[in-house]
């Protein structure tokens, strides 16, 4: 393989260069030194790249690409894709107030979440977003009686489960009947008639998101079909939506996985689609952040056992938690070219739990104090963190051709116990 082809990482404006790893025109090294380590390091470029080929893929269409917070929520990142006229997909109040903070608007937002709180919903309401991605019979009534105390009605799309398997891992599979997302697909009619008669209400749309890290795009093709079928059932009887909102889930390379390109994820999806009149909605996550995020990490200790050789990093499964918790793969790459012997490495923190690590059996020519630089990190990386052995959270960097911005400090100790007392 050659060492020099930037597409030898699934990190497009990841490349060799002279001093190491470059991230567009900066040396990770450089950053590490700035920075400290262990640093999530993001390129603007590839942010943008990646919402780019959504833009271009729905060209000539109503469309509107909802970037699903969840995946990263840094407000350096939010302001990027705010800036390229994105959506948001928000969970949580805490992830609008993030948006509206990184300057996105209010009313290109979608709420989902199986778990609205009223509070919640008043905070939408204020806040004027697009639409209430609503998943049950009981939260329709709540936002109804929310939304009719803020004498307003509230724009609802509701997400109906396609019951079909997306073929993914099943702790990221959301659209099968076993699981609790969405309404079943056999009660949407019978609850859309239900939210036509409630007078807070405005039906808006239809929503569905069978689940992440998609590889082949016949599973959301099915779904789809499925949507559409309801689509122009509800329309015959009176109740017509506006836009169809497809979810997210398309997938990345992490190793050697051979995701489709937008274009072609997109494309049975148009083509089923037609010349509909309605605005068609997408939330991906993953596919806009995934491969536009690194975690740099410097090595504290090798250890050299019996059986195996450890590479003890600074970096630890409260920073990273995928390999932790779905036995995920990142790829670890030395940032600079050492004289080192090729070695086959355990890569793990120093959090006190066997769970701890961050890729197994990798072969790297290492020393102590060198660079590891963690690739696909973009997302579920630090959104997923936690302060797990009173560990800081990493700082957040933002590169920008050679500029360099912080976009997130690294947490202090103090801070994390800021809030907490003593007994008298
Ligand atoms: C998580 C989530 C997404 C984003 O999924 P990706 O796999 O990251 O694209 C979109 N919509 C909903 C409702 C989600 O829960």
């Amino acid at each position: 393989m050659s060492s020099t082809a930037s597409a030898a990482y699934p990190l497009p404006s990841l490349s060799d260069g002279p001093a190491g790893l470059m991230l567009e025109e900066v040396p990770l090294a450089t950053l590490a030194e700035r920075f400290g380590t262990p640093t999530y390091v993001y390129s603007r470029a590839a942010l943008t790249a990646a919402f780019r080929d959504w833009q271009a893929a729905l060209a000539g269409r109503r469309s509107l690409v909802c970037y699903a917070v969840k995946a990263n929520a840094n407000l350096g990142v939010l302001s990027v894709f705010a800036q390229l006229g994105a959506g948001f997909d928000i969970v949580s109040g805490g992830e609008l107030a993030r948006v509206i903070a990184a300057g996105g608007r209010a009313d290109r937002v979608v709420f989902s979440g199986v778990g609205k709180s009223r509070a919640e919903m008043r905070q939408a309401l204020a806040a004027g977003i697009r639409c209430f991605n609503v998943e049950s019979a009981p939260e329709l009534e709540r936002l109804n009686e929310v939304a009719g105390e803020l004498g307003q009605r509230a724009p609802i799309a509701l997400r109906v489960n396609p019951d079909v398997d997306p073929k993914t891992h099943p702790y990221i599979s959301t659209g099968l009947k076993s699981n609790k997302f969405g309404v079943a697909f056999g009660e949407a009619l019978e609850l859309y008639r239900r939210a036509a008669t409630l007078p807070h209400l405005r039906i808006s749309g239809i929503a569905c998101h069978i689940g992440s890290q998609l590889l082949d795009p016949a599973p959301v093709a099915e779904a789809a079909a499925k949507v559409l079928g309801l689509v122009d059932q509800l329309s015959a009887e009176g109740i017509v939506l506006d836009h169809i909102d497809l979810g997210g889930g398309l997938g990345i390379r992490y190793r050697d996985e051979t995701p489709p390109s937008v274009a072609a994820y997109l494309a049975p999806l148009l083509a089923a689609f037609g010349d509909r009149r309605e605005e068609i909605c997408f939330e991906p996550g993953r596919s806009l952040v995934g491969n536009a995020g690194l975690l740099l990490t410097r090595v504290e200790y090798l250890k050299h056992g019996e059986e195996k050789n450890f590479a003890i990093v600074d970096a630890a499964m409260n920073d990273l938690a995928r390999p932790a918790l779905y036995d995920a793969y990142h790829e670890a790459v030395a940032v600079c070219r050492s004289d080192a012997p090729r070695q086959r490495y355990e890569i793990v923190g120093p959090i006190c739990e066997s769970g701890d690590f961050l890729a197994h059996d990798r072969e790297l020519a290492l020393r102590d104090g060198d660079l590891v630089a963690l690739l696909s990190a973009g997302a579920y990386g630090m959104t997923m963190s936690s302060n797990y052995n009173t560990r800081p959270r990493a700082a957040e960097v933002m590169v920008d051709g050679g500029q360099v911005h912080l976009v997130r400090e690294r947490e202090t100790v103090e801070a994390l116990y800021a809030g907490e007392h003593l007994l008298p």
